[in-house]
């Protein structure tokens, strides 16, 4: 147990709360989760799959029309091709991330994760007993990977890499360019690769890659994806993988050893929300960037921080070294004194340092409350 990690987002999340009992107002920038309410439609489909009675087991794996719905979605989307059978739904994507990392490490494995990145995945591969090994994403490269560090943290013993854009924490997106040419090193080396696509539909700026297209990746690759933030549906917990067909029947043996399967009327709503993608999806995405152009407009306007403009997700990762805090300092001062709920980046790794994470997943009238609160927090 010593060897897991945690998600500070969720400890933050209980600090602020516990502020907010004793009457404090905090403005909440900390949790990644979209603040609008799930499209109706889908809704709609889980309350009548509920009231139709479908509150029974399904098979480990899903119900086979949401896994066929996931892979057209899949292909209508990414170009990907998936069949059915090789797609697994679990509650949340966070799940997916578990069993493909205990399925593929071990230890004397290595595994290469981005860093800053999403803790679990370290978290994980200790967990597992394979060692981690950061991948650094720099703001001067625009948070993507060197990829000829990339090529030089590469061993024999690598076994895994995690890729994962539109970025959290820092926005950033890889370029077709940046796909083809990990997918190389992935290919020349025999290395199993987990893309982390949960973010692929809230990209502002150019076109989404998975790397799964690419010659030769279908069949080391797993992409990860769930419903939490594109839909807005976190709560319901409802994610999938989609695997190399060797890895299909070891991960669904792991689903049915820890959760049996995932909620039956969730599963009903997911189908209308991948094969409707209900209009409210592209009006969340519209209002994401405004948000996303609030908060970078209003973090460059104050001394001591500069913040690059992320090309998708829904965070914004800007650097605060000119404040002469150290990242944890800021997010204290920040909880404490301005009443705003943020993350440090070393919540994300080491290379976070230097850097705080805002959620821009709240109001604009809400964020600019917190624009104020920072820039007084400094005076
Ligand atoms: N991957 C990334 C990069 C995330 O940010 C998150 C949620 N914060 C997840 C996966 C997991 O999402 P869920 O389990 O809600 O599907």
């Amino acid at each position: 147990m010593g060897r897991l990690g945690t998600e500070t987002a969720f400890e933050v999340l209980a600090r602020a709360r516990a502020l907010e009992a004793q009457g404090r107002h905090i403005v909440h920038l900390e949790i990644g989760e979209p603040d609008f309410d799930t499209p109706k439609s889908i809704t709609a489909a889980g309350v009548a799959a509920i009231e139709r009675g479908e509150t029974h087991y399904t098979p480990s794996a899903g119900i086979l029309e949401l896994r066929e719905a996931i892979a057209r979605y899949l292909k209508r989307t990414r170009s990907l091709d998936y069949d059915a059978s090789q797609i697994i739904v679990a509650p949340g994507a966070k799940p997916i991330m578990f069993y493909a990392i205990l399925a593929l490490c071990e230890a004397g494995d290595e595994a290469i994760y981005p860093d800053p990145g999403f803790p679990i995945y370290a978290s994980m591969i200790n967990f597992a007993g394979a060692t981690p090994v950061p991948l650094p994403l720099r703001e001067e490269n625009d948070y993507v990977p060197d990829l000829a560090e990339l090529r030089r943290l590469v061993t024999p013993k690598t076994k895994l890499l995690i890729l994962n854009s539109p970025h959290n924490p820092t926005g950033g997106a890889l370029s077709a360019d940046a796909v083809r040419d990990i997918a190389r090193i992935a290919r020349d080396h025999d290395i199993w690769v987990l893309s982390d696509e949960i973010y692929a539909d809230l990209l502002y700026d150019g076109t989404h890659h998975s790397i799964g297209r690419e010659d030769g990746m279908p069949e080391r690759t797993i992409v990860l994806d769930g419903f939490s933030k594109t839909f807005a549906m976190t709560g319901w917990r409802l994610g999938y993988g989609a695997f190399p067909k060797p890895l299909v029947d070891p991960v669904t043996k792991l689903v049915t050893n820890s959760v049996s399967c995932t909620a039956t009327f969730t599963q009903r709503a997911g189908i209308v929300a991948m094969d409707q993608r209900p209009p409210e999806v592209s009006e969340m995405v519209t209002q994401f960037r405004k948000r996303r152009d609030a908060i970078v407009a209003g973090l460059n306007g104050i001394d001591g921080i500069t913040c690059r403009t992320p090309q998708g997700a829904f965070y914004v990762f800007p650097n605060i070294t000119g404040t002469g805090l150290t990242s944890a300092q800021f997010q204290e001062r920040l909880l404490n004194q301005a009443g705003v709920a943020a993350l440090a980046g070393t919540a994300f790794g080491r290379y976070g340092e230097g850097f705080l994470r805002f959620s821009y997943a709240n109001s604009v009238e809400n964020i600019q409350a917190a624009l104020e609160a920072i820039r007084a927090s400094l005076a």
